[in-house]
Protein backbone atom coordinates (compact mmCIF):
# COMPACT_ATOMS: atom_id res chain seq x y z
CA UNK A 1 0.00 0.00 0.00
CA UNK A 2 1.64 3.28 -1.19
CA UNK A 3 1.36 6.82 0.09
CA UNK A 4 -0.91 7.97 -2.60
CA UNK A 5 -3.68 4.95 -1.65
CA UNK A 6 -3.29 5.65 1.87
CA UNK A 7 -3.85 9.61 1.72
CA UNK A 8 -6.52 8.75 -0.62
CA UNK A 9 -8.40 6.45 1.97
CA UNK A 10 -7.90 8.71 5.05
CA UNK A 11 -9.02 11.81 3.24
CA UNK A 12 -12.25 9.97 1.99
CA UNK A 13 -12.71 7.93 5.25
CA UNK A 14 -12.71 11.47 7.02
CA UNK A 15 -16.21 12.90 4.83
CA UNK A 16 -17.48 9.17 5.46
CA UNK A 17 -16.72 9.63 9.25
CA UNK A 18 -18.28 13.33 8.90
CA UNK A 19 -21.25 11.72 7.19
CA UNK A 20 -22.16 8.59 8.99
CA UNK A 21 -20.64 10.25 12.67
CA UNK A 22 -24.65 10.70 13.49
CA UNK A 23 -25.23 7.04 12.80
CA UNK A 24 -22.09 5.88 14.32
CA UNK A 25 -23.41 7.98 18.17
CA UNK A 26 -26.74 6.38 17.38
CA UNK A 27 -25.46 3.23 17.88
CA UNK A 28 -23.47 4.28 20.56
CA UNK A 29 -26.50 5.86 22.40
CA UNK A 30 -27.69 2.42 22.76
CA UNK A 31 -25.23 0.60 23.96
CA UNK A 32 -22.74 3.05 24.89
CA UNK A 33 -22.17 6.90 25.83
CA UNK A 34 -23.44 7.98 22.75
CA UNK A 35 -19.98 9.55 21.55
CA UNK A 36 -18.42 6.84 19.03
CA UNK A 37 -19.24 9.15 16.08
CA UNK A 38 -18.46 12.72 17.64
CA UNK A 39 -14.69 10.74 19.09
CA UNK A 40 -14.08 9.39 15.47
CA UNK A 41 -15.04 12.61 13.55
CA UNK A 42 -12.63 14.64 15.78
CA UNK A 43 -9.95 12.06 15.00
CA UNK A 44 -10.56 11.68 11.41
CA UNK A 45 -10.62 15.92 11.11
CA UNK A 46 -7.26 15.76 12.90
CA UNK A 47 -5.87 13.41 10.34
CA UNK A 48 -6.76 15.63 7.75
CA UNK A 49 -5.00 18.58 9.03
CA UNK A 50 -2.02 16.71 9.56
CA UNK A 51 -1.97 15.16 6.19
CA UNK A 52 -2.98 18.82 5.05
CA UNK A 53 0.60 19.99 7.08
CA UNK A 54 3.03 17.08 5.02
CA UNK A 55 5.41 18.39 2.68
CA UNK A 56 3.50 17.26 -0.81
CA UNK A 57 6.88 17.21 -2.67
CA UNK A 58 8.90 15.37 0.26
CA UNK A 59 5.80 13.02 0.78
CA UNK A 60 5.61 11.72 -3.26
CA UNK A 61 9.18 11.78 -3.43
CA UNK A 62 9.61 8.60 -0.77
CA UNK A 63 7.38 6.37 -2.26
CA UNK A 64 8.40 3.09 0.01
CA UNK A 65 7.43 1.11 2.39
CA UNK A 66 9.50 3.20 5.18
CA UNK A 67 7.00 6.16 3.91
CA UNK A 68 3.95 4.53 3.96
CA UNK A 69 5.08 3.46 7.81
CA UNK A 70 5.83 6.64 8.87
CA UNK A 71 2.31 8.15 7.37
CA UNK A 72 0.49 5.25 9.20
CA UNK A 73 2.43 5.96 12.54
CA UNK A 74 1.73 9.42 12.82
CA UNK A 75 -2.07 8.47 11.63
CA UNK A 76 -1.96 6.16 15.41
CA UNK A 77 -0.56 8.83 17.32
CA UNK A 78 -3.10 11.36 15.62
CA UNK A 79 -5.79 9.04 17.11
CA UNK A 80 -4.27 8.45 20.33
CA UNK A 81 -3.90 12.04 20.97
CA UNK A 82 -7.89 13.20 19.72
CA UNK A 83 -10.04 10.56 19.59
CA UNK A 84 -10.37 9.74 23.57
CA UNK A 85 -12.87 7.15 24.77
CA UNK A 86 -11.76 3.01 24.35
CA UNK A 87 -11.56 3.90 20.58
CA UNK A 88 -8.94 6.11 20.41
CA UNK A 89 -5.83 4.11 21.68
CA UNK A 90 -7.77 0.93 20.19
CA UNK A 91 -7.58 2.27 16.58
CA UNK A 92 -4.71 3.93 17.39
CA UNK A 93 -2.59 1.01 18.45
CA UNK A 94 -4.22 -0.34 15.83
CA UNK A 95 -2.52 1.99 12.97
CA UNK A 96 0.58 2.01 15.09
CA UNK A 97 0.98 -1.83 14.77
CA UNK A 98 0.46 -1.27 11.05
CA UNK A 99 2.76 0.72 10.93
CA UNK A 100 5.42 -1.42 12.09
CA UNK A 101 4.01 -4.01 9.64
CA UNK A 102 4.47 -2.55 6.57
CA UNK A 103 7.99 -0.78 7.26
CA UNK A 104 8.61 -4.69 7.46
CA UNK A 105 7.39 -6.05 4.42
CA UNK A 106 8.94 -4.35 1.02
CA UNK A 107 6.50 -6.74 -0.78
CA UNK A 108 3.22 -5.86 -3.23
CA UNK A 109 0.60 -3.69 -1.70
CA UNK A 110 -1.77 -6.73 -0.92
CA UNK A 111 0.73 -8.58 1.00
CA UNK A 112 1.70 -5.17 3.05
CA UNK A 113 -2.21 -4.54 3.26
CA UNK A 114 -2.85 -8.28 4.61
CA UNK A 115 0.39 -7.78 7.22
CA UNK A 116 -0.80 -4.62 8.32
CA UNK A 117 -4.65 -5.69 9.18
CA UNK A 118 -3.23 -8.69 10.97
CA UNK A 119 -0.87 -6.34 13.13
CA UNK A 120 -3.73 -4.68 13.87
CA UNK A 121 -5.99 -7.04 15.08
CA UNK A 122 -3.38 -8.61 16.96
CA UNK A 123 -2.96 -5.05 19.02
CA UNK A 124 -5.99 -4.45 19.28
CA UNK A 125 -7.13 -7.71 21.04
CA UNK A 126 -3.89 -7.50 23.27
CA UNK A 127 -4.67 -3.79 24.02
CA UNK A 128 -8.44 -4.24 24.63
CA UNK A 129 -7.76 -7.65 26.08
CA UNK A 130 -10.86 -8.66 24.07
CA UNK A 131 -11.43 -11.45 21.39
CA UNK A 132 -14.35 -12.19 18.61
CA UNK A 133 -17.64 -12.94 20.30
CA UNK A 134 -17.54 -10.21 22.87
CA UNK A 135 -19.51 -7.50 20.54
CA UNK A 136 -16.28 -5.40 19.71
CA UNK A 137 -14.40 -3.92 16.65
CA UNK A 138 -12.68 -7.15 16.37
CA UNK A 139 -15.56 -8.74 15.18
CA UNK A 140 -14.81 -6.85 12.05
CA UNK A 141 -11.10 -6.77 12.25
CA UNK A 142 -10.38 -10.32 12.63
CA UNK A 143 -12.78 -11.63 10.13
CA UNK A 144 -11.45 -9.07 7.40
CA UNK A 145 -8.00 -9.93 8.36
CA UNK A 146 -8.57 -13.60 7.89
CA UNK A 147 -10.80 -12.86 4.63
CA UNK A 148 -7.77 -10.63 3.43
CA UNK A 149 -5.41 -13.46 4.16
CA UNK A 150 -7.45 -15.92 2.28
CA UNK A 151 -8.11 -13.74 -0.37
CA UNK A 152 -4.18 -13.35 -1.05
CA UNK A 153 -3.35 -17.03 -0.61
CA UNK A 154 -5.96 -17.60 -3.32
CA UNK A 155 -4.18 -15.01 -5.49
CA UNK A 156 -6.49 -11.89 -5.11
CA UNK A 157 -4.53 -8.28 -6.06
CA UNK A 158 -5.26 -5.27 -3.67
CA UNK A 159 -8.85 -4.37 -4.90
CA UNK A 160 -9.77 -8.30 -4.27
CA UNK A 161 -7.60 -8.46 -0.91
CA UNK A 162 -9.47 -5.52 0.52
CA UNK A 163 -12.95 -5.97 -1.27
CA UNK A 164 -12.51 -9.40 0.95
CA UNK A 165 -11.83 -7.33 4.03
CA UNK A 166 -14.39 -5.11 3.47
CA UNK A 167 -17.09 -7.84 3.16
CA UNK A 168 -16.16 -9.51 5.87
CA UNK A 169 -15.98 -6.84 8.16
CA UNK A 170 -19.81 -5.84 7.16
CA UNK A 171 -20.94 -9.69 8.39
CA UNK A 172 -18.81 -9.60 11.42
CA UNK A 173 -20.40 -6.16 12.24
CA UNK A 174 -23.51 -7.74 11.44
CA UNK A 175 -23.20 -10.30 13.54
CA UNK A 176 -22.48 -8.10 16.72
CA UNK A 177 -26.25 -7.40 16.80
CA UNK A 178 -26.91 -10.67 19.01
CA UNK A 179 -24.24 -10.57 21.35
CA UNK A 180 -23.85 -10.17 24.86
CA UNK A 181 -21.12 -7.34 25.34
CA UNK A 182 -18.14 -8.75 27.41
CA UNK A 183 -16.13 -5.59 27.33
CA UNK A 184 -15.81 -2.08 27.32
CA UNK A 185 -19.04 0.25 28.05
CA UNK A 186 -21.26 -1.62 26.78
CA UNK A 187 -20.87 -4.95 29.00
CA UNK A 188 -22.12 -2.29 31.70
CA UNK A 189 -26.01 -2.81 30.13
CA UNK A 190 -25.54 -7.14 30.14
CA UNK A 191 -28.64 -8.74 28.83
CA UNK A 192 -29.49 -5.08 27.39
CA UNK A 193 -26.38 -5.13 25.14
CA UNK A 194 -28.14 -7.72 23.13
CA UNK A 195 -29.89 -6.30 20.12
CA UNK A 196 -27.65 -4.08 19.09
CA UNK A 197 -24.88 -3.44 16.82
CA UNK A 198 -21.47 -2.85 18.01
CA UNK A 199 -20.42 0.53 16.97
CA UNK A 200 -16.86 -0.08 16.94
CA UNK A 201 -17.60 -2.90 14.62
CA UNK A 202 -19.89 -0.49 12.57
CA UNK A 203 -16.65 1.93 12.32
CA UNK A 204 -14.21 -0.56 11.23
CA UNK A 205 -16.73 -1.58 8.42
CA UNK A 206 -17.39 1.40 7.47
CA UNK A 207 -13.15 2.11 7.21
CA UNK A 208 -12.20 -0.78 5.57
CA UNK A 209 -15.53 -0.32 2.99
CA UNK A 210 -13.44 3.20 2.10
CA UNK A 211 -10.30 1.48 1.31
CA UNK A 212 -11.67 -1.23 -0.41
CA UNK A 213 -13.33 2.29 -2.68
CA UNK A 214 -9.93 3.39 -2.84
CA UNK A 215 -8.27 0.01 -3.86
CA UNK A 216 -11.04 -0.88 -6.39
CA UNK A 217 -10.62 2.73 -8.17
CA UNK A 218 -6.70 2.56 -7.90
P1 LIG B 1 -16.09 4.69 24.81
O1 LIG B 1 -16.65 3.31 24.94
O2 LIG B 1 -14.97 4.96 25.76
O3 LIG B 1 -17.16 5.75 24.83
P2 LIG B 1 -16.09 4.82 21.94
O4 LIG B 1 -17.55 5.04 22.07
O5 LIG B 1 -15.37 5.77 21.06
O6 LIG B 1 -15.40 4.76 23.35
O7 LIG B 1 -15.81 3.37 21.34
C1 LIG B 1 -16.58 2.26 21.74
C2 LIG B 1 -16.14 1.05 20.93
O8 LIG B 1 -14.84 0.64 21.32
C3 LIG B 1 -17.02 -0.16 21.15
O9 LIG B 1 -18.14 -0.13 20.29
C4 LIG B 1 -16.10 -1.33 20.86
O10 LIG B 1 -16.14 -1.69 19.48
C5 LIG B 1 -14.74 -0.76 21.16
N1 LIG B 1 -14.20 -1.33 22.39
C6 LIG B 1 -14.48 -0.96 23.65
N2 LIG B 1 -13.77 -1.70 24.53
C7 LIG B 1 -13.03 -2.58 23.80
C8 LIG B 1 -12.09 -3.62 24.11
N3 LIG B 1 -11.74 -3.91 25.36
N4 LIG B 1 -11.54 -4.30 23.07
C9 LIG B 1 -11.85 -4.00 21.81
N5 LIG B 1 -12.73 -3.04 21.45
C10 LIG B 1 -13.32 -2.35 22.43
MG1 LIG C 1 -18.73 5.81 23.55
Amino acid sequence: MMLDGIDTWLRTAATKVHEEAPALTALDQAIGDGDHGINLDRGFTAIVAMLNARVPAEARAAESPAAASDLLRQVGRTLISTVGGASGPLYGTAFLRAAAAVANDGASSATAYVAALEAAATGVGALGKATTGEKTMLDALVPAAAAARAALDGGSDIAGVTAAARDAAEAGSEATIPLLATKGRASYLGERSIGHRDPGSASTALLLGVLADVAARA
